[in-house]
């Protein structure tokens, strides 16, 4: 029996894997009765013409209207006259930071046990503000555009996720030393942040630095936050800290409080409807969105059955060395709940 009403939560099940471990999510929702009522939505075989993208205006809507949702991996067609799935989904909701936390899952050994960290990625603009052009033959222009307004927000963002998460110290990745104008506004609207937040601990490192420190000692670590490419880079770093891409989540705050969570990892055409597919980024990233919801008991529950079925190691997927399909795994969790 569940006392509370439902809420809706719009759910984007995405291409190869993704309706695969999509369903593991509801499966699990439902054996931990979580008053989540899905919204489904898939991806368009035609260009929506009014997103010029095969994401629908529906769709997008779906998000606006809820507030909160999930998202499955979307595989990018190729071809010219529409715009990327997950920048379309970006620009038109303005999820201006993605959220990845990052952390050594008790049980299973990679080459550290004490990873515990959160990268906070500026997600609208840098280097991905598609603005590319051949200037002339053999020369080609791409233009970074960094604004103090998207640096602000993100770090804005950054040390209030600090303070509220208990967190000590917020660090700002950057190349400023080489990229004086970009990376050295991003860094300027860091420090004017950090002023505000007395008790927490800033410091600024520089990328290259970065990507050594934390592959000799992650620990080091704890809150980091940087323009759009970096957190591209640095985040995949961290999810091979940990035991690569199947396990790592993450979730995408937009302007008014909407929270799109998503696994960081993409389709993966080569395992797409085999039942292989290792499900625990996606479940993690639906906790996520169950904390954002402050449906903390119910988040609490799954995260640990997850944690716990990988610990015990009887059912884990090939990803992690073991032999279990995507449905046995779910069903351990479930077990497990
Ligand atoms: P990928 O993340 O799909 O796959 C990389 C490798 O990791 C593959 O070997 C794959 O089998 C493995 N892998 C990924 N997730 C796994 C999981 N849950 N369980 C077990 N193994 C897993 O990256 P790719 O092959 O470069 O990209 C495939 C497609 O996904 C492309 O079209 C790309 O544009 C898209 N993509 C989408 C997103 C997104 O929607 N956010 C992110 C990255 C890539």
């Amino acid at each position: 029996f569940c006392s509370q009403a439902p809420i809706r939560a719009t759910l984007f099940p995405g291409d190869g894997i993704g309706p695969e471990i999509a369903d593991s999510v509801k499966e699990v929702f439902n054996a931990a009765d979580v008053p989540i009522e899905w919204e489904e939505h898939y991806v368009g075989t035609e260009i929506d013409p009014r997103t010029q993208s095969f994401l629908t205006w529906e769709s997008l809507e779906s998000v606006r209207r809820n507030r909160v949702g999930l998202k499955g991996p979307m595989a990018t067609p190729i071809g010219k006259g529409h715009r990327s799935l997950n920048l379309t989904l970006r620009k038109e909701l303005n999820l201006y930071a993605n959220v990845r936390p990052c952390y050594s899952l008790p049980g299973y050994k990679t080459r550290y046990d004490d990873v515990d960290l959160i990268t906070i990625r500026e997600n609208t603009e840098g280097e991905y503000s598609g603005l590319e052009h051949q200037v002339v033959r053999g020369v080609v222009e791409s233009l970074k555009i960094i604004t103090r307004q998207a640096s602000l927000r993100v770090a804005e963002y950054a040390f209030h996720y600090a303070k509220t998460h208990g967190r000590q110290r917020v660090s700002a990745i950057h190349k400023a030393n080489i990229m004086q104008k970009t990376d050295g506004l991003f860094l300027k609207c860091c420090r004017e942040v950090a002023e505000k937040y007395p008790e927490i601990t800033y410091e600024e490192v520089v990328i290259d630095n970065c990507c050594m420190m934390l592959v000799k000692n992650p620990a080091l670590f704890d809150v980091l936050v940087m323009p759009n490419l970096y957190g591209d880079i640095i985040s995949d770093l961290c999810a091979g800290l940990i035991g690569g891409l199947g396990l790592t989540p993450s979730c995408n705050i937009g302007e008014g409080g909407i929270a799109l969570a998503e696994a960081v990892h993409g389709s993966a055409p080569d395992i797409a409807g085999k039942n292989l597919a290792n499900p625990t980024a996606l479940l993690l990233s639906s906790v996520m969105m169950l904390r954002h919801l402050n449906l903390t008991d119910k988040a609490t529950r799954i995260q640990d059955a997850i944690i716990n079925t990988i610990a015990e190691g009887k059912y884990r997927t090939a990803d992690l060395g073991g032999s279990s399909t995507t449905s046995e795994f779910t069903k351990a969790i479930c077990d497990h709940l």
